[in-house]
């Protein structure tokens, strides 16, 4: 009985599958072609889609790496009548402008003038802000009573610094006494609380130098060769950087790297032959004034000279992935360490 019960399923269910309707047959043979079409989809899908080579994008490429330093000088001066901050700025606003567009990271160094002549201005300030978040950093220039435009700070006493300009001076004016050089880097501090590098003409003056420059790129010394040897400043071999100096001043341990100048189209063109004949593990530093005429030359466009080997490096580096700023350069420790000479010149 339970057989015979059970049978007529068994054989039921052997006849629904032996013997499909017509509607099921047009189901099952669909099955196949559909998943033939997906198969076709995926592979057609993924034959066809191209990802993005991020690794092109991220890889740096196998040349040396660089720096970018900009003096923004003290300004104005009757000596330089035709400069005036507010060029300046305008001209600093071009360089950031193109180096955000080819992605490369500046190291800003401002003269204390900036402060109240520049960026007392909030806009101005608030466009400050947004240069350091992109990456550039804000670090400090000054220039001290020996130099040729004494930016009104000083160590040294009120009296001997203006009798000393004096002497330096020819055209009889004489630059007004602004303060020590804790008042000049407590208004810089103003623009970056973290102030650490610098180019202070005296970097290894211990009268010159104050505590927050731990990183400094104005010496008299290269940073190729032998360590302690001498390389005059508008010597493009200057901008060679295989090793970071490392020197204590004043109980304080300073680093140091060295930069060339590309003020002009004869500098501009040793140094980019400099360039393309170094090594990836080594940095080439550049420094130009955020103006659009050589200081004392009559030679026009130094910024137009360092924007046009901004341009080179952009060629050699499309998405400026070797660009340091010499904070940056130092911390990453890509360089080797050398003990530095810190003889005052
Ligand atoms: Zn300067």
């Amino acid at each position: 009985m339970f057989f015979t019960t059970k049978r007529p399923f068994e054989r039921y269910g052997v006849m629904r599958r032996a013997k499909p309707t017509n509607s099921s047959i047009v189901r099952y043979a669909l099955i196949p072609l559909l998943l033939a079409l997906i198969y076709n989809n995926c592979n057609l899908v993924v034959t066809s889609y191209q990802p993005p080579n991020i690794e092109d994008q991220t890889k740096e490429p196998d040349i040396a790496m660089y720096f970018i330093v900009i003096h923004n000088e003290p300004l104005p001066d009757p000596a330089f009548s035709e400069l005036t901050l507010e060029k300046s700025y305008e001209t600093l606003v071009e360089i950031v402008s193109q180096a955000d567009q080819y992605n490369q990271k500046l190291t800003l160094m401002f003269t204390a003038q900036w402060v109240d002549g520049v960026f007392s201005n909030s806009s101005r300030k608030a466009q400050l802000e947004t240069w350091k978040a992109n990456g550039h950093e804000i670090a400090a220039h000054h220039h001290e009573i020996t130099h040729s435009l004494w930016d009104g700070y000083t160590n040294t006493s009120r009296e001997k610094a203006l009798s000393t300009r004096t002497t330096i001076r020819s055209d009889g004016f004489i630059e007004t006494y602004l303060g020590t050089m804790r008042d000049y880097i407590n208004k810089l501090k103003t623009l970056n609380p973290d102030i650490q590098s610098g180019c202070l003409n005296g970097d290894t003056d211990p009268n010159v130098l104050v505590d927050e420059i731990i990183y400094s790129t104005c010496t008299d010394f290269g940073n190729s060769g032998t360590s302690g040897q001498r390389v005059r400043d508008r010597d493009p071999k200057k901008g060679i950087n295989e090793f970071v100096g490392v020197g204590t001043i004043n109980g304080i341990e300073r680093r140091y790297l060295s930069h060339a100048q590309v003020s002009n189209s004869d500098l501009r063109a040793q140094a980019e032959e400099i360039y393309e004949s170094l090594d990836a593990d080594v940095a080439y530093g550049v420094v130009a004034h955020s103006i659009e005429e050589n200081l004392g030359t009559g030679d026009l466009e130094e910024a137009q000279n360092l924007m046009e080997f901004m341009k080179f490096l952009h060629e050699k580096d499309p998405n400026g992935l070797r660009s340091r700023t010499v904070s940056g350069l130092i911390q990453s420790n890509a360089l080797p360490e050398i003990k530095a000479s810190t003889k005052s010149h």
